[in-house]
């Protein structure tokens, strides 16, 4: 008799992407402070993701050149 009690060796990665909201954010002496620049078209509530050389809405997918 083989005994076959072993799962077959399929692993699954989860891959979580952290996005902590409050990083962006920064309270001080009960003011809040906005870490990270937002978008002039999408309003305050919409942050520019930041490349390399550049920050881009993921929304209306403007583009900041910062050089
Ligand atoms: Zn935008």
């Amino acid at each position: 008799m083989v005994e076959k009690g072993e799962k077959s060796g399929k692993k699954q990665k989860k891959k979580k992407l952290k996005m902590k909201k409050s990083a962006y954010y920064e309270i001080k002496e009960g003011r809040l402070e906005r870490k990270k620049q937002t978008c002039p078209k999408c309003g305050p509530g919409v942050f520019l993701a930041e490349h390399k050389d550049r920050l881009v809405c993921g929304h209306c997918s403007y583009t900041k050149w910062t050089k």
